[in-house]
């Protein structure tokens, strides 16, 4: 066995670079510290100096070898670090001479022991100890020069002049050997990096070869299988022809993922940027999935806004492909109820507008544990739930691959059991500024592709010609065109092709790529350049298993007239020919009606989906006839009393509240809803609109909602909880001008920027009559309200950074204290938003309405004066006999 040198092992890259670095330090420093000890014995005869040497030599031996030993690097660079530094560095300084004598050089190599050593905060503790000691050190030399012990000055000279030369030797070697290890580490990472760009080559070409050789014989068991259920055979053979089909469709899904995967892996994905139409894209799309969703007993709803461009540039095959994956697992993971697709856009400038496509199904839902994990490669969640279900987990990866490559992005709702909201978010930019309108689907081709073989048309005048080296392909192709009645010629290669389109004229060939001998490509071009050929002119159709967008490209190039790509169904191979016979030649055959009246049927009925919601709790006191007019989803908080606990506006009132409270002295407490309620509230209103922002009861009052609506919010992607840091009507004003700012189409980002800066100009005060209400909900000592009450005192409760606190006491009759407060409250004048007053109440009778109406009214002009008894909640602790003016400053 060879023996493996010390340049050896220092270049072998089995062993960790630290160690190395680790053991090469160790090394210098031991021949630095005996070649010391050598330089002492003959210059020195002090014992210190020597044992102070020799201790040195010994330790970084032993820790050098323990370390390597025992894999403990770090600590034995440390603790070589640390002798180094603070200790043989300062012993040396003191007995050797101090600034004189060679200790500053040996600092220099300790520091730069450090340097190479060490790493992340020890190497910064050990940086900072060192220039410290070496600072103590200097700061010694001066101030008591007496404790440094002085060599002679030719010995001091001497030590130095040694001290320098070995240690300038030692620093170059070690630079110099690091210097090499590190290019060498480098060319091998540029070795293995060349490596893995081969083997990554190697893998791309395996997987395309290997796709084209698995779509061969699919295309023959696809092709066949189709002839089969065009014939007519009893309910079980359909029944297997059917399966046959659908095995079929998964290879040949799960083929073209694995491509689109390792084309992403290699970087060599790319897109195909062009002009399309919107409605065809939508009705192709809707074409392909409807009888899927049909066969599940699933309704499937499409709504499409009418602002939706009509044309929009960008990859279209890759959008069907991104969209086709997330409508399929819509349907596939839903047993019963509906999926349905919105489509949308949002204009973001001139020249671009975001189109947000959202699919929402009422399957098996997403935990929320599963989610961060939904986009990784071949991962799928919830193992239990979807074992039986077909699927790779490779789909909404290459989905997200997709989008980011787009710039769009893809965000996931779901409650678990109940269903998922997938919202996918493409930029594309605009051709012309004409707008999809209410979309006809009936008018438009693609839709109701029933998977059941449906003939186009009939054409037996025409002749095409069918070139391909595999037996298999040749027959599929003519028996799926067999009904058409086109004369079909079939030939093994493209000498063979050449012998025919000499003498007959073709009206459409389909030609196979990769064949011995002569190619596609070049048999195309022969028959272009045939003399005296008849089909030169003749439509050449490439037919091959060379699926993906270069080859698409590559044929495009070769001005091929068409591209299908196999295996083909019977369908493409008629709609191919459809677009190339001359129209004389052909017999156009019946329409779908069937089919087109259910495709219709689905897409009617289905409801508009909003942008933002806006939603809130039952303690905002809005007005009934905002909330319906904005349509603002409310979320009721609970009252709990000795009878139960009943829903706030639906099971209990607050005249009912402040009834059972007079009459009965048991604890009566307002509840917020908790996390689960809001996580099912949230999910609902998911269902008709993109985002959610829900404006809560301000987070620092007792019995907030707020946290529980963070909690829950959790869950979603799309549901911004803001802390109104306000309560009652003050609430409602926060919410009434979200909603305002989301019907003007503002982001929800932008929403909630607003919501912050006017989040200080509202104000929140009530007057209550006393007391009573808040001792009772152990808000203040029942000693105080009593002492409050029997001095005729109205107390004023004030909302300041989200907590509700006493403010000022009136005193006198209520009459009185109440037109000290409102005076108060308008006291800000000018700078009062006039647009509308909130007037929240509990208790009231018309009569003080009035009076306090007219007060105001004395006092300011406002446009609307809204009077609103507070919820039930908000009552519990204020009791009959209470008010406030609830307002925004401009
Ligand atoms: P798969 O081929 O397994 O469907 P995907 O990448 O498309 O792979 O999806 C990953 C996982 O996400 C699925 O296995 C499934 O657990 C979950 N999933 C995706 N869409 C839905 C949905 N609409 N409802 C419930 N679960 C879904």
């Amino acid at each position: 066995m060879k023996h493996e040198g010390f340049k050896d092992k220092l270049y072998n890259n089995d062993t960790d670079i630290r160690q190395r670095l680790f053991v090469l330090n160790s090394m210098i420093t031991e021949i630095l510290l005996v070649v010391t000890l050598i330089e002492i014995f003959l210059t020195d005869d002090r014992l210190l100096d020597r044992i102070l040497i020799g201790v040195a030599i010994l330790f970084v031996f032993a820790i050098a070898f323990f370390s390597v030993k025992t894999k403990k690097i770090k600590f034995g660079a440390s603790m070589i670090c640390f002798m180094l530094g603070f200790i043989f560095f300062p012993m040396t300084f003191i007995y050797g001479g101090g600034i004189n004598g060679d200790a500053p050089i040996w600092f220099v190599y300790s520091i730069l022991v450090v340097s190479i050593l060490l790493d992340g905060k020890t190497r910064i503790i050990f940086y900072v100890a060192d220039l410290l000691i070496a600072t103590a050190c200097y700061y010694i030399n001066i101030m008591h020069p007496d404790v440094v012990v002085e060599s002679s000055r030719i010995q001091g000279n001497i030590f130095s002049y040694v001290s320098l030369i070995l240690i300038s030797v030692a620093l170059s070697v070690l630079v110099g050997l690091e210097v090499k290890l590190f290019t060498k580490e480098k060319k091998r990472a540029e070795e293995q990096k060349k490596e893995i760009e081969m083997l990554n080559a190697a893998q791309n070409q395996f997987f395309s070869s290997m796709s084209h050789e698995i779509r061969t014989p699919i295309n023959t068991i696809i092709g066949l299988n189709e002839m089969i259920l065009r014939e007519n055979i009893n309910d079980e053979v359909v029944e297997d022809a059917v399966n046959i089909r659908s095995a079929g469709k998964l290879l040949l899904n799960l083929i073209n993922d694995i491509l689109d995967m390792s084309k992403f892996k290699s970087g060599k994905m790319h897109l195909l940027i062009a002009p399309y139409n919107t409605g065809n894209m939508l009705s192709d799309l809707v074409g392909m999935l409807w009888i899927r969703a049909r066969e599940k007993n699933l309704q499937f709803r499409i709504n499409v806004s009418p602002d939706v461009p009509a044309e929009l540039v960008g990859d279209e095959v890759r959008i069907k492909q991104i969209l086709i994956n997330v409508l399929n697992n819509a349907i596939k993971y839903t047993k019963e109820g509906s999926v349905s697709l919105t489509v949308q856009c949002e204009q973001l400038d001139n020249e671009t507008c975001n189109i947000i496509y959202t699919v929402s199904d009422t399957g098996i839902g997403i935990k929320k544990e599963d989610i961060p994990f939904l986009f990784s490669a071949y991962k799928r969640v919830d193992e239990d739930a979807t074992t039986h279900i077909e699927g790779t987990g490779l789909g909404l990866s290459i989905v997200k691959q997709f989008l980011d490559l787009m710039g769009g992005k893809i965000a996931v709702n779901s409650v678990y059991t109940k269903g998922s909201t997938f919202i996918v978010e493409i930029p594309q930019k605009l051709v012309n500024d004409k707008q999809i309108g209410e979309y006809d689907f009936e008018k438009n081709h693609g839709y109701g592709k029933k998977s059941t073989y449906r003939q186009k048309f009939e054409a037996p005048d025409a002749r095409i010609l069918v070139v391909d080296d595999n037996e298999a392909n040749l027959m599929v192709v003519s028996k799926l065109l067999r009904d058409t009645k086109v004369v079909i010629d079939t030939v093994r290669s493209g000498e063979a092709a050449l012998k025919l389109t000499q003498n007959i004229e073709y009206n459409v060939i389909f030609m196979d790529h990769l064949m011995p001998e002569m190619d596609g490509i070049e048999c195309k071009k022969r028959i272009r350049n045939q003399t005296g050929g008849r089909s030169r002119d003749s439509k050449i159709v490439i037919l091959t298993a060379n699926a993906g967008e270069e080859n698409r490209d590559l044929y495009a190039k070769e001005a091929f007239d068409g591209y299908l790509v196999k295996p083909v169904s019977g369908s493409e191979l008629e709609s191919e020919l459809l677009r190339h016979l001359p129209k004389d030649m052909v017999k156009v055959m019946g329409g779908d009606d069937e089919i087109l009246e259910e495709t219709i049927s689905w897409m009617h009925g289905s409801q508009k989906r909003k942008m933002v919601a806006i939603s809130t709790e039952s303690v905002a006191d809005l007005p009934k006839g905002f909330i319906e007019n904005y349509g603002i989803a409310i979320i009721p908080h609970r009252v709990r009393t000795e009878e139960g606990l009943f829903k706030d506006g639906y099971e209990i009132d607050t005249a009912g509240v402040i009834k059972y409270m007079e009459n009965t002295s048991n604890s009566v407490l307002p509840m917020a809803p908790d996390a689960k309620e809001h996580e099912a509230f949230f999910a609902k209103q998911l269902s008709y609109a993109n985002n959610v922002i829900h404006i809560s009861i301000s987070s620092k009052i007792e019995n907030s909602g707020c946290p529980s609506a963070l909690e829950a919010a959790k869950a979603f992607d799309n549901v911004f909880v803001f802390d109104s840091g306000h309560l009652s009507s003050a609430q409602g004003l926060m919410v009434l001008e979200a909603c305002r700012l989301a019907e003007n189409g503002m982001s929800p980002k932008h929403i909630i920027e607003e919501l912050e800066n006017i989040k200080g100009k509202i104000h929140t005060s009530f007057i209550v009559d006393n007391l009573d209400y808040l001792a009772r909900a152990k808000q203040v000592p029942p000693r105080m309200a009593n002492l409050v009450k029997s001095l005729m005192g109205r107390p004023v409760l004030v909302l300041k950074r989200g907590r509700m606190k006493l403010g000022k006491i009136y005193f006198g009759s209520s009459k009185n204290a109440w037109k000290n407060y409102i005076n108060a409250c308008l006291s800000a004048g000018p700078k009062i938003d006039t647009k509308v007053l909130f007037v929240t109440y509990v208790g009231l009778n018309k009569k003080d309405m009035d009076w306090i109406k007219a007060y105001i009214e004395k006092k300011m002009k406002f446009d609307q004066i809204i009077f609103k008894q507070a919820c039930a909640s908000i009552a519990v602790n204020c009791g009959p006999g209470t008010f406030g003016l609830l307002f925004k400053e401009k």
